[in-house]
């Protein structure tokens, strides 16, 4: 058992989470947290655990996606769930929170405990000699962000994210798209989406009046001259847009037998063909508007929108090249990453995976053995995506049903119902975590004994 405390770098959503596992199983920890000496374009306060934009943590209703990875974190001993279902304030279906609160209560939390010291400094450098969790967020500060590159290699430590949108396969009209790749080149893998000349009028006047998301003051525009977003090609002029992402060449739709005027081409997003991204459909409009507007291409007038495209300032690894499944770099395994850093999108994404590295980094410095999340739970299936994804093309996630492995053999009826299966893939998620939760229980147990300065209070109170 190692007796040098663990460093963490961010007192963020992961990192205040990761400090807060490693503690509870009897290990001290020195958590580096640089505001308010030093800020973030985003941050305000000197908070822990601060929410810099919005107050909602997504669904709270039984049988959502982001809803069964809330419930696992519960069950799993989350301090900032527990902290947020405290925090709770009206937002309809959502678990809207008071961030003022739910930040302080977070900052008292860490503060109060007898094993965690919270040193109010920017962390340089990454120690080499020593166990360190890296959950600086996507605003990591220069110094740290150079130490990555060293450590990863540039061409792994991304500074922009630009996502493009992901549609549901089983809502798509396959009577307007057809499968085919430009010149016949690889298959028919790709589904195309075509468009005659008023329908491209009609799509590209409704982009030019689309009402974009605004730009926070540190978002600089030269970002993005690399990944332009669809609405500033429409800017750029009427043909633009045919001329990069919708160009038509080299297809040729068999139901007309000619060339489109302009294609939206649709990538599958895995290997069961569930999920397609709009290929080079990046874009900083409101959501609502995305969903009207990219319901006028032809065979996704009734599309359901996994994720919508967004654009923004994000320090992400590329995780599947570089991270083993307990959030470790493979080449360096003293080092280990959570929350947007690592490759994850979203609050409550951001706490899962500090949940897991802090859970990880105390099993191996306590010399025992450390199990990831069952892969048919939304914690394991996150961590699954992020270490196993195309590293090519590697752009980072929010939880979704997606990336939920399906149910084998599901009764007739349920396999027709989408949301029936959803049901039946929560449930198990559940029984799953549940057993992993339990072998977790088992091992702690025998790791805690002869550490009475653990919290009072149970780790699992979330299932009290
Ligand atoms: C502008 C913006 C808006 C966003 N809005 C949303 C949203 O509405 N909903 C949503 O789900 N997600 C949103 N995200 C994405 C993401 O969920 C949040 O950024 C989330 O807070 C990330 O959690 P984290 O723990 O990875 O990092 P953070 O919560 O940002 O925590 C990182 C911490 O590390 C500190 N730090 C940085 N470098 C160092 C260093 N070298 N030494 C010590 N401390 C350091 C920072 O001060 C910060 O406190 C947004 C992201 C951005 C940039």
């Amino acid at each position: 058992m190692e007796t040098e405390p663990i460093l963490i770098a961010g007192g963020g959503l992961a990192g205040s989470e990761g400090a807060w596992q490693i503690a509870e199983r009897g290990l001290r920890v020195v958590l580096y947290e640089m505001r308010p000496r030093c800020s973030t374009p985003a941050h305000k306060t000197d908070r822990l655990a601060e929410l810099v934009c919005s107050n909602s943590l997504k669904s709270n209703a039984p049988g959502a996606a982001s809803w069964l990875l809330k419930e696992e974190l519960r069950r799993a001993g989350s301090l900032l769930m527990k902290l947020a279902d405290a925090c709770a304030v009206p937002g309809g279906a959502a678990l809207a929170v008071d961030r003022e609160q739910f930040s302080q209560a977070v900052t008292e939390a860490i503060e109060s405990h007898a094993l965690i010291e919270l040193r109010r400094e920017e962390l340089k450098e990454i120690p080499r000699d020593r166990r360190v969790l890296l959950a600086t967020g996507p605003l990591t500060s220069d110094s740290l962000a150079s130490g990555l590159q060293a450590l990863t290699g540039s061409e792994n430590l991304a500074f922009y994210d630009s996502i493009s949108p992901i549609v549901d396969a089983e809502t798509l009209n396959m009577d307007r798209i057809f499968r085919a790749s430009r010149y016949g080149k690889g298959g028919e893998d790709y589904l195309n989406c075509p468009m005659m000349e008023e329908e491209y009028r009609d799509f590209y006047e409704a982009l030019r009046a689309a009402e974009t998301v605004e730009m926070h003051a540190f978002e600089d525009v030269r970002y993005f001259e690399a990944c332009l977003p669809i609405e500033e090609l429409a800017r750029r002029g009427y043909d633009t847009l045919r001329f990069g992402p919708m160009k038509p060449v080299g297809l040729t739709d068999p139901h007309t037998g000619r060339q489109p005027y302009a294609v939206v081409q649709l990538r599958p997003e895995n290997l069961r063909f569930s999920s397609y991204n709009l290929v080079g459909f990046q874009n900083h409009l409101k959501f609502p508007e995305q969903k009207r507007i990219l319901r006028m291409i032809p065979g996704l007038e009734q599309a359901e929108f996994l994720r919508y495209g967004q654009i923004h300032r994000n320090t992400y690894l590329n995780a599947p090249r570089l991270l083993s499944p307990d959030l470790s770099l493979r080449a360096q395994p003293g080092v280990s990453i959570a929350g947007q850093l690592s490759g994850v999108e979203g609050y409550v994404e951001c706490i899962a995976t500090g949940l897991l590295a802090g859970i990880a980094i105390a099993a191996h410095a306590q010399g025992g053995a450390y199990t990831v999340p069952p892969r048919a739970t939304a914690l394991g299936s996150l961590v699954h995506f992020i270490t196993h994804a195309d590293p090519d093309n590697y752009q980072p996630t929010n939880i979704s049903f997606d990336l939920l492995p399906p149910i084998e053999n599901a009764p007739r009826h349920t396999a027709r119902n989408r949301q029936a299966r959803r049901e039946l893939q929560c449930r198990r998620a559940l029984r799953e975590i549940e057993a992993w939760i339990q072998d977790l229980g088992n091992l702690s147990a025998e790791s805690f004994a002869g550490h009475p300065e653990r919290s009072e209070g149970s780790l699992y109170f979330g299932t009290e």
